[in-house]
């Protein structure tokens, strides 16, 4: 059923009453959605278009599990939009991950990219599992069968998977590898984000991060806020936020908290974080008992007194239940989806810049356009080349959508909104409708 506008807002944000405090992923981005498709007075059939997915692939996954048994699981691509060239969008593993979360994630991949201006349609995979319980050889299993599974939907001209939760540079490798089989040849650029050593490019890993890292400078610089001894606190110690905070700490910025799943670290005077980097290598990947900081609640985290919030641990983070809370002049999502959409006016009167998802960690996407771009051409980038071209990227997309926010008079995620889907019904406008 086409998706209606007006049955939508109708139902969820023009009615009086309650808003809920923990909305649904994909509740909070068609509310973004709507918001900005209603400033650029978007058609109906447009705005229709770009509420629907065009494809989405449920799959079951037997797997025989280490112990003998026949486990099923189930597995989850959708494709939101191919409009701007092939779609692209990172595969999740968690116990939770659902179609509902899986389509909202595939939609913020589509105005991702158009947000910075790289040549992909968005989409999104998960698989529902538990990737901490599973052995590799287990995870390896799920991974093949899933991708034998897909191999109408993957391709390097058609759609192109990356890492997200749960996933990492082996899970790609087992993607390209399972594809490359099928295919009788080495097939590198169908998945992005793989070791370098097998066509995968060096400085994705620290990517996202790293251009966590320069829209937050950027966005400090409008601010007239030195990095110099800012006070940051960072939810969320995996790769991007501990990329994030090793980053921020070069600028001179205090990192005054951090955490993980197993808690939040509090120091006013500033965290160590390179030796917190190595206690939690040395420690399974985890911060637990960590000395260097006093322990705080993840609630206490996001709350604690600072310049800069990085939430880059996962979706709703901040809602209407805490973000009056917040005490960060500037909050830059790190993780995708980390302030519901109804906590969105209430930062905004407190005045509080929040730089959207979908600009702050698009640099993990356009370095999978440049680990795609090099296999594609079989000619390699060094780092320095790779982290000079993000840096640019990053700090253009983020000075062109504080231009739209000038120019509309809206917030920083209206105007990433604004500037995505311009660009994206422009371009379907002149490809037009096959009939
Ligand atoms: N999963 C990442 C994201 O949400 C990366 C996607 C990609 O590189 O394709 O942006």
């Amino acid at each position: 059923m086409p998706y209606n506008k007006e049955v939508y807002s109708t139902l969820y944000y023009k009615e009086p009453g309650p808003k809920l405090d923990k909305e649904s992923p994909f509740e909070s981005m068609m509310e973004r959605f709507r918001f900005s498709a209603e400033i650029l007075k978007l058609e109906d059939g447009m705005f229709n278009y770009l509420s629907n997915p065009v494809k989405q692939v449920t799959v079951s996954i037997p797997v025989e599990m280490d112990n003998g048994r026949l486990e099923v699981f189930e597995g989850y691509r959708v494709i939101h939009t191919n409009i701007l060239g092939p779609s692209k969008g990172g595969l999740r593993f968690a116990p939770d991950v659902n179609i509902d979360e899986v389509k909202a994630l595939a939609s913020w991949m589509t105005w991702k990219c158009a947000v910075v201006n790289v040549p992909f349609g968005g989409a999104k995979g998960g698989i529902r599992c538990n990737p901490r319980e599973l052995s590799a050889r287990e995870l390896e299993r799920i991974t093949r069968r899933f991708t034998a599974s897909m191999l109408e939907v993957f391709g390097p001209d058609l759609d192109i998977p990356a890492p997200d939760m749960g996933t990492n540079e082996h899970t790609m490798a087992w993607i390209m590898d399972t594809y490359s089989m099928h295919a009788r040849k080495t097939v590198t650029p169908v998945v992005t984000g793989k070791p370098p050593i097998i066509g995968g490019s060096l400085g994705r890993r620290e990517a996202t991060g790293r251009g966590v890292v320069t829209v937050t400078l950027a966005a400090m610089n409008k601010l007239g806020i030195s990095p110099i001894n800012a006070k940051v606190v960072i939810q969320g110690f995996g790769n991007v936020g501990s990329i994030s905070a090793k980053l921020m700490y070069e600028q001179g910025a205090r990192i005054v908290g951090i955490s993980d799943i197993s808690g939040g670290y509090y120091n006013p005077d500033g965290i160590d974080i390179p030796s917190a980097i190595e206690y939690s290598a040395g420690n399974r990947n985890s911060l637990e008992g960590f000395t260097g900081a006093d322990t705080v609640t993840n609630e206490e985290l996001l709350e604690l007194d600072c310049d800069v919030l990085i939430p880059a641990a996962k979706e709703d983070q901040i809602s209407r239940k805490n973000a009056h809370k917040i005490k960060a002049r500037i909050i830059s999502e790190g993780a995708n989806g980390p302030v519901t959409a109804n906590a969105d006016s209430l930062l905004e009167d407190m005045g509080v810049l929040v730089i959207p998802d979908i600009l702050a960690n698009a640099g993990g996407v356009t370095v999978s356009y440049f680990e795609w771009v090099q296999d594609r051409q079989g000619y390699f980038w060094t780092e320095e080349r790779v982290n000079r071209r993000l840096n640019r990227m990053m700090r253009q997309a983020f000075q062109l959508v504080y231009d739209v926010k000038e120019q509309y008079n809206v917030t920083l995620r209206q105007a990433a909104y604004i500037y995505a889907i311009k660009k994206v019904s422009e371009t379907l406008k002149l490809r037009g409708i096959y009939a």
